[in-house]
Parts: structure tokens; sequence; C-alpha cells
């Protein structure tokens, strides 16, 4: 039996690759430890996280659909997490649970990375408004970027998390636009030091190209939220753009919950993105 257990609560998580990311990690630093993936449909989660609270699992990580609802069931909210409306990370702190959420510091870290990029002073224009542009963004804006452009399907979705950004950071300038409204698009994308590419499409490989290629100009920085090789990365690619997937945003998440887990320092970064790209390719292969 393993000393230390974790998990990850979501609604299906058989595909995650967070137990081969996770567990590369313990390993690195010399615990022994399971990660396990935990499928809970809506309705069992509260019942779940008493009977992980219970049994001693030192904490777990959230995805959809549970996110949001973590909030409620935990005993501290961590202000990262009060400004994504959500929360993607809990610790067990001998059964007070703690939430916090770590996908504004995975993006950031990811973006500082592929484009050397820091928050202050920046703009950043989000294609989508769903959950992960939510927790991203608001974490941007309270960290100093200058100016978010939210582009959505929904406008009234946009309308909203441009009113939490507000609240949360009253100086980052927040603009809302519908994907139609390309020439306004083009103006913003003329300022932008990166667009961030936050909706579910692309995830399929049936799915259309998410942004108009006409927008895409040589020398823009994007960034696919998605994990994978996406239709909109091999074109802007083509079209003279820097263009990188979310593979770095889903290991810094990570890393940053295996850093409140454990409190390693420097965490063991080498070793859970070696995992992760090698599951990540051992997938491709399937
Ligand atoms: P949500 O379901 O909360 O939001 C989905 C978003 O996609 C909304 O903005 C929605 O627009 C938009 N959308 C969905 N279908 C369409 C469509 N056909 N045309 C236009 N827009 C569409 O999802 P999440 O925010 O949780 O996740 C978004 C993406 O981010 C996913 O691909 C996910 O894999 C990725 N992600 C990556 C992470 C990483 O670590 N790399 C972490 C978290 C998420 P509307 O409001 O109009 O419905």
């Amino acid at each position: 039996m393993p000393e230390q257990r974790y998990a990850l609560l979501g609604w299906p998580v058989k595909h995650s690759v967070s137990p081969q990311m996770q567990e590369a990690g313990f390993r690195a630093i010399g615990l022994d430890t399971a990660y396990e993936l935990v499928e809970v449909p809506p309705e069992q989660l509260a019942h779940k996280v008493r009977e992980l609270t219970l049994r001693r699992y030192r904490g777990w990580n959230i995805t959809v659909p549970h996110k949001q609802a973590m909030l409620r069931l935990v005993d501290v909210v961590e202000p990262a997490a009060a400004l994504a409306g959500s929360i993607n990370t809990v610790v067990n702190a001998d059964g007070r649970l703690v939430g916090h959420s770590t996908d504004g510091y995975g993006l950031a870290m990811a973006l500082r990375e592929a484009f050397g990029l820091m928050l202050p002073k920046r703009h950043f224009l989000f294609w989508g408004a769903g959950g992960a542009a939510r927790a991203t963004s608001v974490y941007f804006a309270a960290s100093g970027a200058r100016a978010i452009t939210l582009v959505n399907r929904t406008r009234e979705r946009a309308a909203a998390l441009a009113d939490a950004i507000r609240a949360a950071a009253p100086a980052c300038a927040v603009t809302v636009l519908e994907p139609a409204e390309t020439a306004a698009i083009r103006d913003r994308l003329d300022d932008v030091d990166a667009l961030i590419q936050a909706t579910s499409v692309g995830l399929h490989a049936a799915d259309p190209i998410a942004i108009p290629e006409e927008l895409l100009r040589p020398g823009l920085n994007v960034m696919d939220m998605i994990y994978r090789p996406t239709r909109l990365l091999e074109r802007a690619a083509e079209l003279g753009c820097r263009a990188v997937d979310g593979k770095s945003m889903l290991l810094y998440q990570g890393v940053r919950s295996f850093e409140l887990w454990t409190g390693a320092q420097p965490p063991p970064v080498a070793a859970m993105r070696a995992a992760l790209d090698a599951a990540l390719a051992a997938q491709a292969r399937l």
C-alpha cells in the first residue's frame, strides 16, 4: 500500500495523463505515492469528497465538470480559486480542505516559456469565455495585465466574464467582441501580446479551425490551450505565427498542484515533463 494517495476527480477522466505526470514527480523526490483516476458523476461528488477526506487522501485534482461545484465542498477557498471561480486542486490538511486554482499560473508559465512573456502591462486576447478562459483571464488581470480582449460565440457569457475581470482588476481594460466582428478583432490583434485559443473547438480531428485564418498575422504569438496538435496551430505556423499547444500549461498547472501538496522546492519539472510527453505520445499512437 502506498504511503500517500492523491487522485483526479472528473466525469469522464479515463483519457487523463495526469497520473503519469504526477507519479513521475513523486518518484523523482522519492515518495511512495499513488495518483488515481476517480470517475464520479455530479450527484455523487460531495459523497466522494467526504470519502477521500476520511480515507486520508492528501489531495486531489478536479476536472470537468466538477471545478465549480468543488467551491462549495472545501473549508477554505484560496484567492486564486476565488478569482478563477473554480477549483482544480484540493489540499487535505488533516481533514481541513483547502481549494486552489492553478490554471492561471499554468498558462502564465507556459506563455513565459514559449514567448518570454510576463503578465504585467501586457494585452491578451482570449478566444473563448468558458471555464478555462475564466480561470486564466481573471488571474491575468489580477496579476497586472494591461488589457484583456474576450471574443466568444455567446456574447452574454463573455460579458459576464468581463464583469468578473473588472471587479477583480478595475485598472485592466476589458473589451468584449463576437467572432463575426472581424475588423474590430483585427484592430485589437495589432496591439495584443498573445492570442489564446480557449474554446473546445479543435479537440476532435474533424473540428473546423477555431479562429478565422485571415486574423492570423506573421509574428503573432498564438497559444492553443488544447494540448494536442490542432488545425489552428498547423495553419498559424504556416502563416508565420509563433504557435504553441497547451502542453506546457497542462504541465505547469500540475507542477503547481505538486508544489502545493508536497512543498518540494524546486519541483521536479523535468521528470514531470518527460512523463507527460511520453504519455501524450503513447496516446497519439493508439
Ligand atoms: P467550457 O465548456 O467551459 O467552454 C467552452 C468554450 O468553447 C466556450 O467559450 C464556448 O463558447 C466555446 N465553444 C464550444 N463549442 C464551440 C463552437 N462550436 N464554436 C465556437 N465556440 C465554441 O470548456 P473549458 O473552458 O473548460 O475548456 C476549453 C478548452 O481549454 C478545452 O479545449 C480544454 O481542453 C482546454 N483546457 C486546457 C487546459 C490545459 O491545461 N492545457 C486546462 C483547461 C482547459 P460558448 O460560450 O459560446 O458556448
